[in-house]
């Protein structure tokens, strides 16, 4: 008994197979068909290798859709002729109503659908078991579409990605589609961003593999200005439906993206841990600092850590509240133009003077010896009220952050003194794709961006595309498939 059931199952699954193929066939003749059809119209002088490739290229979704919809045939055959379904709801029995058409658009073109549609009038549910099956998405843009587009709006403006895509796949996105699903996809916090501590851990680990010393993680902080448009600028102008900036009421303004990066120092190469950039104030900063603490994602008992930055005082206040133990580090270059400014205003009209008192200074500062750099600022005889005012600043500044300015000692720890890897991160991660004439932001819109490229150059951009990817399936999601 149990052979010819499975004889009778293997024919089946052969004749599926055989139904497949010969559909597929079919697909590639017309469409051999149609390319031949189009090469005869090109006239005498014969078609060149561009003119072929474009003929293709122009008729190829109509091929590769038709191919995947032979595939969905094949594999689910089942859910096509499906008659009868238990409602997820109530797990009452439902009879299929009759079949509805549904096209979505792929990279590889249009594929068409007609599947059966249940109902429970009891619940007030309807669903299509096979796109449930299939995980399709709810706009007629499939994923792999949105997930091309937000790609590229993450390198290039809305309206240049949506002629790109358009050249160079089988699907097409508006640039205000674009917009929306990068909207969507970039609604995240530093933890969907970073990698996970077990990876992190890996990675540091590797490090210290043949190391006398435990390796060093910095964690590099920084500000950026990001043009901006002021929540005023949003209005409706009479007669249309969608919200327009008036771009004659409002002035841009900059706004400061405050930003964090971990990275190992491995001789003389950085090796990048993660980067977290969000325009928004000094809470919002220190609470995803705070997340990324309580996450346990930087094992402090196996790194050398230490915090590098300007002297903005609310960096500094969250690296002691957050990372007390971590050896602080005020940015070289940043600490030496207070200096500059001195030299600059004491010895202005002497500029061969100006500049060895300013490199005997500096060399002392690099060396570590900056209670005499303070002692010579101390016996500055001021040549005027703004050298006194830039002498007065420079002590000031320095008096607060002694501790952090022993450049010799944290030379030959191996630390970094300047902070130019943060400051590449904002470049490569805020100012290559915000900055660009005429573009103001929308906080809302500049954090999406910002937090795409961090998951882009933290290497976890494609978890980012699963996560939104299973979130909106699952809020979609009525009938278990098993
Ligand atoms: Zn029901």
């Amino acid at each position: 008994m149990d052979t010819a059931i499975l004889s009778l199952a293997a024919y089946q699954e052969r004749r599926l197979g055989e139904r497949f193929r010969a559909r597929a066939h079919a697909a590639l003749d017309e469409w051999l068909d149609r390319l031949e059809a189009q090469m005869t119209e090109s006239g005498s002088a014969g078609p060149t290798l561009m003119d072929l490739t474009a003929a293709v290229l122009q008729e190829r979704a109509g091929l590769t859709g038709g191919l995947v919809e032979a595939f969905i045939e094949r594999r689910y055959g089942s859910y096509l002729v499906q008659e009868e379904a238990v409602c997820p709801g109530c797990r009452r029995p439902l009879k299929g109503r009759p079949a509805r058409a549904r096209t979505v658009e792929t990279l590889v073109g249009r594929v068409a659908l007609v599947r059966p549609y249940f109902y429970c009038g009891a619940c007030a549910q309807g669903f299509y078991p096979l796109d449930e099956a299939l995980g399709l998405a709810a706009r007629s843009k499939q994923w792999d579409v949105q997930q091309a587009g937000c790609k590229l709006a993450l390198e290039m403006p809305h309206e240049r990605a949506a002629t790109l895509l358009q050249e160079l796949t089988d699907a097409a996105m508006s640039d205000c589609v674009i917009h929306e699903v990068v909207q969507q996809m970039g609604q995240l916090e530093v933890l969907q961003v970073c990698p996970s501590a077990a990876d992190l851990q890996e990675r540091i680990a590797q490090a210290a593999v043949g190391r006398k010393w435990k390796p060093i993680v910095v964690l590099a902080i920084d500000a950026a200005a990001v043009p901006s448009r002021p929540e005023t600028a949003r209005g409706t102008r009479p007669g249309r439906k969608h919200r327009r900036a008036r771009r004659r009421r409002w002035q841009g303004e900059y706004h400061e993206a405050k930003g964090f990066r971990f990275y190992l120092v491995d001789d003389d190469r950085i090796v990048q841990l993660f980067s977290w950039h969000q325009v928004g104030d000094e809470e919002a900063f220190g609470a995803a600092l705070r997340q990324v603490k309580d996450a346990g994602l930087i094992p402090e008992d196996q790194v050398r850590l230490c915090a590098i930055a300007d002297g903005a005082p609310w960096i500094w206040k969250w690296v002691t509240a957050l990372f007390p133990s971590a050896r602080q580090i005020l940015d070289y270059y940043h600490c030496s133009s207070y200096l500059h400014a001195v030299a600059e205003a004491q010895y202005g009209d002497d500029p061969a003077r100006a500049s060895h008192w300013l490199e005997a200074t500096l060399a002392r500062l690099f060396c570590g010896e900056s209670p005499g750099v303070v002692w010579g600022l101390q016996r500055l005889q001021s040549a005027s009220e703004e050298a006194a005012a830039a002498i007065d600043r420079a002590l000031t500044y320095l008096a607060k952050r002694l501790h952090q300015v022993d450049y010799a000692a944290h030379r030959k720890g191996g630390y970094p003194i300047g902070s130019g890897a943060i400051e590449s991160a904002h470049r490569f991660i805020a100012h290559v794709r915000l900055k660009r004439s005429g573009a103001w932001w929308y906080s809302e819109n500049s954090n999406a961006i910002l937090a795409l490229r961090c998951a882009l150059y933290n290497g976890t951009l494609e978890q980012v595309f699963q996560h939104h990817r299973d979130r909106q399936l699952t809020a979609t999601r009525t009938v278990t498939i098993s």
